[in-house]
């Protein structure tokens, strides 16, 4: 099945109690036994409900992975994925990542033994040399927030492939449209798919794939112990806005692309961070890793200053200050004080995070009415 049919087909049926083409939304907490552990497969809402069922299966099939598990979000799936691992144990990060991941990192998890390393993955020989024997995992971001950096999946895979290390890529930004990290030999992919997969900014809700029954169980295991699980109602939202994913990411990159262009032209502007520009550092490894360059716009001003940032960032119409993105709306947001506040300050500029660098989520509104409201701002 290829990938617009799989959004709309993969791991949904008609109810077979009614015909509904739409998955119904099972808002039950427990199901009736005919006999003591005689069942329909559905016993405790914690550990199954049939709306998340579903929309398991489906991203699960949209990733190339065998086993699909949802969360209340993002945050959540990621949390679910730490659980994995013991005291002791070492994780090698991005350096360039979401705030919400570096917290949970730092502030959560390494007060529970968990040893981080944060490291610039745009050169995979900063990966190996980091590797110790207690290192058991490989956390990837591609591509980065907000820098857009993009890391080479294939080349960090084949490092961890050697020393027996797991492989998880977020791939929120890209999406599985654009790219899919199983295909690449990582082992687990997680979303917040809160962002284009459910794509509308009305759901919080966070997945994860793998393609590996022994640590499927092992996450099944730690999601139902845990109980960080979505709601019946999140999972139908997040259904429906997986079987316009394509549509909606094809036209978000075309926008991207001239927005792009457009802030390259503009003398107000210094620099522009946009995979899918010849002149991005990582432009030929984005067009053999992706099929497409994404949605996220990140720019500075020839003024690094928080006055010229608020200027711009108060000064869009249609784009609209806010954290988030990935949704049909364009969105307008300040690193520096809004997504990243939680990195120090010290290595948030070692990444790029400047005072003036300003992130766009690009959505699908008429490209010309969003350029045209980014020339206001600008002047
Ligand atoms: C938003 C986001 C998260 C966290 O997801 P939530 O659904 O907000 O908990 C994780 N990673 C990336 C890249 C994100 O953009």
């Amino acid at each position: 099945m290829k990938f617009a049919t799989k959004v709309i087909h993969a791991g949904i049926e008609p109810d077979p109690s009614t015909g509904a083409i739409m998955t119904p939304i099972f808002q039950t907490s427990t199901y009736v036994q005919s006999a003591p552990g005689e069942h329909k497969g559905y016993e405790y809402a914690r550990t199954q409900n049939p709306t998340r069922t579903v929309l398991e299966k489906n991203i699960a099939a949209l990733e190339n992975g065998t086993h699909g598990l949802c969360f209340g979000s993002g945050m959540a799936a990621t949390d679910a994925i730490m659980k994995l691992f013991n005291p002791t144990d070492e994780i090698i990060s991005c350096n360039d990542l979401y705030g919400g991941s570096y917290r949970i990192f730092t502030k959560m998890y390494a007060r529970y033994g968990l040893k981080f390393n944060f490291t610039d993955m745009n050169d995979a020989a900063n990966v190996a040399a980091l590797i110790t024997p207690n290192t058991k995992l490989i956390w990837i971001e591609t591509p980065t927030n907000p820098m857009l950096n993009v890391v080479d999946i294939k080349a960090i895979v084949d490092i961890a492939k050697k020393h027996n290390i797991l492989v998880c890529v977020d791939n929120t930004f890209a999406t599985p449209y654009l790219q899919r990290p199983l295909d690449m030999g990582a082992d687990i992919v997680c979303h917040s798919a809160t962002k284009y997969l459910a794509g509308h900014s009305d759901v919080i809700l966070g997945a994860i794939v793998v393609k590996d029954k022994a640590l499927a169980d092992q996450l099944y295991f730690i999601q139902n112990c845990s109980g960080a699980i979505p709601g019946p109602q999140d999972c139908f939202l997040t259904l429906r806005g997986i079987k316009t994913l394509h549509l909606r990411v094809d036209r978000a990159c075309e926008n991207a692309a001239k927005i792009a262009e457009f802030l390259l032209s503009s003398d107000k502007i210094k620099s522009v961070h946009y995979p899918g520009l010849a002149t991005h550092k990582n432009h030929e490894l984005a067009k053999k890793q992706m099929d497409k360059f994404g949605a996220m716009v990140s720019f500075t001003l020839k003024e690094d200053s928080m006055e010229a940032a608020t200027k711009v960032l108060i000064g869009t119409k249609l784009f609209s200050l806010a954290e988030s993105l990935g949704g049909v709306e364009s969105l307008i947001g300040h690193p520096a004080t809004m997504t990243h506040a939680s990195i120090p300050i010290e290595e948030r500029r070692k990444t790029g995070v400047l005072d003036s660098l300003i992130r766009l989520s690009v959505g699908i509104e008429d490209v010309d009415d969003l350029i045209e409201d980014l020339k206001i701002a600008l002047n």
